[in-house]
Formats: structure tokens, sequence, C-alpha cells
């Protein structure tokens, strides 16, 4: 046995599912492998606990995680397209599978040494059930970028404000007109007059439930027809962010940011008892919407779309961004009179613009005079770095 002071490695791990999967019953019909990935994944977790870059690993939410079960190797999956939409795969104990074909893959005479599927993973959704391949492929290094650099914004009354006016809009909702956030803006109004219906029954049929009781049939049915939408909602605004990072990630060589504490941001709104946030309401809407855009996933998209074209992603640090004024360099807390625009304070300037574009283009100001994040250690260091450019006016 493992000492109590011993960190367990994969060996010890291996060994120990091995002796379970010999004594209990439903671990031996489960496949080797799937076993493995799991403990691989388990062990990864410790690791990066370990190693100080996350908290411990804890059991994972009935509700909120999405079930996934991960193929480790593609020998067996047999990939083979059968129509222009469909192809089928192998899935373990499960057997011979159709899927819906969306994108290029190495299979048949395109799959050779460099190019081919190395794994895949099953994950289910309120939509049902999803299948991601894993793919090795031989791509050229990317040459230099020629684009422009530009400085993006997350904004509130526009999606994403970019410093040259070229501003990415879904054409959904946003803050301003629509009096709050939207939280259901990617579904249509028909859509949405049915999520509020099914929302009613669900609280009705709530109430009917007696308590310590399981929920009934109805009402998981209610539910699944909920989370679909909602699933369908999340989907569209994917779609719209691939699309989106992509074309940005095309046209500009370098793209600035800013470095956002998303969840310290969610967090401060409420407070806490003892010191309860200020302007709770008015910071609620905004971290509603700021986390509905998912601004962290678009980072994430455009660094590595960016990678893959040649191109940089740089993140600024964030203070002072929306209340500096782009023009004349003034800052002042009040200048940001309110979420949607910005005017300067300075006498003399009288700069008076979309808060979000003023924000982006401070956003690139920073980068310009050198004032870059750079990550250490999982924390945010910020450290001037040599000028890449002579500061501009603005
Ligand atoms: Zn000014």
């Amino acid at each position: 046995m493992v000492g109590q002071n011993r960190r367990v490695d994969l060996k010890d791990a291996d060994t120990a599912i091995r002796q379970a999967r010999a004594d209990i019953d439903f671990l031996s019909v489960l496949p080797a492998q799937a076993a493995q990935a799991v403990l691989k994944t388990y062990h990864r977790a410790w690791r990066n606990c370990w190693d100080g870059r996350v908290k411990k690993p804890v059991f994972k939410s009935r509700i909120r995680s999405t079930m996934s079960v991960d193929v480790p190797q593609g020998r067996n999956l047999n990939v083979v397209r059968v129509h222009r939409r469909w192809g089928m795969v192998n899935v373990p104990k499960v057997g011979r599978v159709r899927f819906r074909w969306t994108r290029d893959l190495p299979v048949g005479k395109y799959a050779n040494a460099e190019n081919r599927i190395t794994g895949a993973r099953l994950v289910k959704d309120a939509l049902g059930w999803h299948i991601a391949f894993r793919v090795q492929a031989l791509e050229s290094a990317p040459g230099s970028h020629r684009g422009a650099e530009v400085g993006i914004d997350v904004g509130v009354t526009i999606p994403l404000a970019l410093s040259d006016g070229n501003h990415q809009d879904h054409g959904r909702l946003t803050k301003t007109e629509s009096g709050k956030a939207d939280r259901d803006k990617w579904l249509d109004s028909k859509e949405k007059a049915k999520l509020l219906r099914l929302e009613r029954q669900a609280a009705q049929r709530k109430q009917h439930c007696e308590p310590g009781q399981s929920v009934s049939r109805r009402l998981h049915h209610t539910y699944d027809q909920i989370r679909g939408l909602r699933a369908r909602a999340t989907r569209r605004h994917q779609d719209w962010q691939h699309k989106t990072t992509t074309a940005l990630a095309q046209q500009y060589a370098i793209v600035v940011v800013e470095q956002l504490t998303i969840t310290n941001m969610t967090r401060s709104a409420k407070g806490t008892v003892a010191e309860p946030g200020r302007n709770v309401a008015q910071k609620a809407g905004l971290n509603r919407a700021i986390s509905q855009e998912a601004w962290g996933q678009t980072v994430t998209m455009l660094a590595y779309k960016l990678a893959q074209r040649g191109g940089t992603l740089v993140k600024v640090p964030a203070p002072g961004t929306s209340q500096r004024c782009s023009e004349c360099g003034f800052t002042t807390p009040g200048s940001r009179m309110s979420q949607a625009t910005f005017v300067c304070k300075k006498t003399g300037c009288g700069f008076t613009a979309n808060a979000d574009w003023n924000a982006a283009r401070n956003v690139l100001h920073l980068y310009r005079i050198g004032l870059v994040a750079v990550p250490a250690a999982g924390r945010a260091v910020v450290r001037r770095v040599r000028r890449v450019k002579p500061a501009t006016a603005r």
C-alpha cells in the first residue's frame, strides 16, 4: 500500500485500478482504456493542484457538469464517410454509430502517419450526444502576419468594440436597447415566448411537488425542454464567437485585449454580509452582460487562431481604460457618465464617444506605450517592456 504522505503516481493508481477491475464487476465491464483515461485526467487534476496552478479537484456537480466519455485511441474508431453529411464511427460498447459530418477529417485516402484521428470524446448536452475527434495534422508554419494592430474592448453596448471602429456586432439586443441585459438574446421571439411558458409551467408544477418527493416525470420533461432551448442559444452564441474570432485573426496581426478578472467582478457585485457591494443592481447587470458574452472564451479562441496565422494576442492591465480620455489622455473617475457614452471632463477637450470604443482605443494605447500583462505562476504581473512604437496621441 501507498504511504500516507507520498503522492500517488500514475503507476500506483494504474495498479490499483487493475486490481479493482479484477474485483468489481461493473468496472470489469468497462473498456480498460476508458478507465485509464479517467484515471489520467484525475491524476492530471492533482498534478495541476500540486504545482499550484489550480485548487484541489472536487466531485463533479450532477447538474452543472457535462457528461463526457473519452475514447483515448483512434485505432478502432474506423471512421468512414458514408454521405456528404453523414459519417459512421465505432463507439466502444455501443457499436456502429452515425454522426453528422461537419468538418474535414483525415480518413480513408487522406489518412497517413502525419494526418490521422488520434482519439475522440463523446459529450452529452441538452440537445443530445456529440462526438469530437482529436486529430493530428501536419500544418505548415505560419508566415509573418501582415495585418494591422487593434485594441478590443468587451462592450456593454457593442459586443466587441474595436479601436479602429470596425466593431463586431451580432445583431442581438444589447443592454441599452432593451433596458436590461437580455439573458436570452440568442433566442428569437417565438422561442423566448416558449421559454417563458415553460418556465411558468415548471414553477407551477414545482408548487405541486411534495417536499422530499422525487420530481414528477412531467416536470422532468419541462426541465429538459428548458435546457434544450438554453443549449440552442449557447450554440448560436458559440457559432458567432467562432466566426467573429476567425475573421479578426485573419484581419489583424496584433490584437490587444484587457486583462479582465471576470470571476472577481462577478463575485464583487453582491459583496459579503459584512461588506455589502455597492451599486449591486447596476453591477449585477454589467456582470451578467460580461459573463454572457463569455469574454474568456473569446480571448482563448483569438489566442489560438492568431497563433495559427502568425499573429499575436497581447493582454494589457485593465484599470482605467474606461475612465481615460482616448483623445487627450486625461483620466478622471467621473468621465464615464453612463455605460454607453464617454464624456471627457477636461476643459477644452470635450471629447464624446461611445464608451466601449473609447476603452478599446485606450487598450491599444496601453500596448503602444509598452504596458502589457505577463502571466506568471497563475497570476498576472504587470511589466513594462521595451517600447514597441513611439506613443501616438491616442
Ligand atoms: Zn479629453
